[in-house]
């Protein structure tokens, strides 16, 4: 703390300065800097979130945003390199609030938190730029969700499927495949772009690595996934403050398609390291620590991000904002402050396990303890009649494979629930980067819970889908897009479907 005499010194020096200028309460100086904060007197306009401009000795300027408002000082976090600034520098404020740009301009491209280019390719031109924080639409100008957002992940789709405005929590260990279902969740959107469903998507990294967020950027490119996202990242060797305001910014470019009622998706990969960084900003603006030392606003912090996600009304354009927030969990611990923070502001999670992902059943879906409180009102008519059976037949198993571990003379009808579970299991199981489309989907999980599967061997039915999809795309393509245009299952498809599934099994070897 700037000792008393210290704080006179400067703030003498203060009301000469406003004496001789016209602005008197725009201008202020720094009394104390440090570790990306900065404390100041004189301001006594400035607002919350109000950019302040710093002047450094050389001329520059540095920004700072405004985070705390005493009696005396603002407290305020530099939104640059704060080891230029000093004791005595002068503040200005601007009376603007921190916004960042969107619209078009920023589709395609890799940004930082304040909406800067990162990729080299060129200053933003933005029509338009959105505060970072904005009251969340009321009820009034909402509606239930009720239009599925696909991912493209068989498990997800069928079991806990995702509507439009739905905030769906990704949680797991470290190296459990979060990103993973995110991502192919992004490109899984490339199969709706250019048609009415189109869903553009953001994908806010959070005090991730540079390097693994380069690796993302580029296979989204490769995917041609870049066409309708945008990248914001705040990585891992950024000041806290960057850290703490990715998220807005992601959310702000975000809110600005739904309000011209388009749907979008948000991930925030992960809120974790954003909790850890506001926690560091508050430790250091002196807010007192609550549990783990976090302050004791952390919730409201994300719940005001996750509350912006909606599906508005038709009245208000229609347009949908999902969210995919990401948490990390130590060894499990889904009991731990963020976490179950997180848990009780979303709309469900997809919970990944360490062990399931060893055990090879990728993505690690714990499916006992994933839910989605949206449910089936967020699913096509087709995937609704075999995911309800997909559900039951794989809560059996999981009640009947902890029995059958010990016991061995199991009766038939045990055997046949346990060879289906299975089966299904492994039916679930899917690569990285190749989401299915709904239509391809309803046609293997039709096949599975009817028993279609039941006479193939545990090890061929991964051989099986594969050859069974390329059946269908080669011969059966009037069948496919006549699930994928109606969204139902109806009678005259399902017996088609049954026929080719029998076609099939008579030529697929086992
Ligand atoms: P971190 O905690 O480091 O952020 P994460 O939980 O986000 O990790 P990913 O980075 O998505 O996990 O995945 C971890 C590893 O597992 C990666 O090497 C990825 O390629 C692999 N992986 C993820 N999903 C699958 C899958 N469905 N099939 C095969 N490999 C997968
Ligand atoms: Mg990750």
């Amino acid at each position: 703390m700037a000792d008393t005499n210290y704080l006179l010194e400067v703030l003498e020096k203060h009301i000469a300065d406003v004496k001789s200028e016209a602005t008197v309460s725009h201008i202020g100086r720094i009394v104390e800097v440090g570790d990306g904060i900065a404390r100041i007197v004189g301001l006594r306009s400035a607002k919350q979130s109000e950019i302040l401009a710093c002047e450094t000795a050389d001329g520059t300027q540095i920004h700072a945003v405004v985070l705390n408002l005493e009696e005396d000082t603002i407290g305020a976090m530099i939104l640059g390199d704060y080891t230029s600034l000093h004791e005595g520098t002068v503040v200005k404020s601007t009376g603007r609030i921190l916004d960042v740009p969107v619209g078009e301009a920023v589709v395609g491209r890799v940004v930082n938190s304040l909406g800067e280019p990162l990729d080299g390719r060129g200053a933003i031109q933005a029509s338009a730029h959105y505060p970072i924080e904005k009251i969340a639409p009321g009820v009034i100008t909402r509606q239930s969700v009720h239009q599925p957002l696909q991912t493209g992940v068989k498990a997800i789709d069928a079991i806990i499927p995702i509507g439009r405005g739905q905030r769906e929590l990704i949680i797991g260990d470290r190296q459990t495949g979060k990103t993973a279902v995110a991502i192919d969740a992004i490109i899984n959107q490339k199969k709706f772009w250019n048609t009415d469903k189109a869903v553009h998507c953001i994908y806010v990294a959070v005090g991730q690595k540079e390097s693994k967020v380069a690796r993302i950027v580029a296979r989204l490119q490769e995917e041609g996934a870049m066409e309708y996202t945008t990248v914001v990242l705040a990585g891992a060797s950024d000041p806290a403050s960057l850290v703490f305001l990715a998220p807005f910014c992601g959310c702000a470019m975000g809110e600005y398609f739904m309000d011209q009622g388009k749907d979008v998706l948000v991930v925030y990969d992960d809120l974790s390291k954003h909790a850890v960084a506001y926690r560091q900003l508050s430790l250091l603006l002196r807010r007192p620590p609550g549990r783990e030392a976090y302050p004791g606003d952390i919730f409201y912090l994300h719940s005001r991000l996750l509350e912006r996600s909606a599906k508005l009304s038709k009245e208000c354009g229609g347009g949908s904002l999902t969210a995919l927030p990401v948490i990390e969990t130590q060894a499990g611990d889904v009991s731990a402050y963020i976490p179950t923070n997180v848990i009780s502001i979303t709309d469900g999670q997809i919970y990944l396990e360490t062990d399931l992902f060893y055990q090879g059943i990728r993505p690690a879906l714990n499916v006992g303890l994933s839910v989605s409180r949206v449910g089936s009102a967020a699913q096509t008519k087709a995937m609704k009649k075999v995911a309800g059976k997909l559900r039951l037949d794989l809560a059996q198993y999981r009640e009947l494979a902890a029995f059958a571990q010990f016991g061995s003379d199991l009766d038939e009808a045990t055997q046949k629930q346990l060879k289906r579970g299975a089966r299904l299991t492994e039916l679930l199981k899917q690569n990285q980067y190749q989401p299915l489309s709904v239509e391809e989907q309803v046609a293997v999980l039709y096949a599975a819970v009817n028993g279609y599967l039941d006479d193939v061997p545990t090890e061929k039915i991964r051989e099986f889908e594969t050859a069974f999809r390329s059946f269908l795309g080669a011969s059966k393509k009037e069948l496919l897009s006549s699930i994928r245009t109606t969204g139902e299952l109806s009678e005259q498809d399902e017996t088609s479907l049954k026929t080719a599934i029998e076609e099939f099994n008579i030529g697929f070897k086992l």
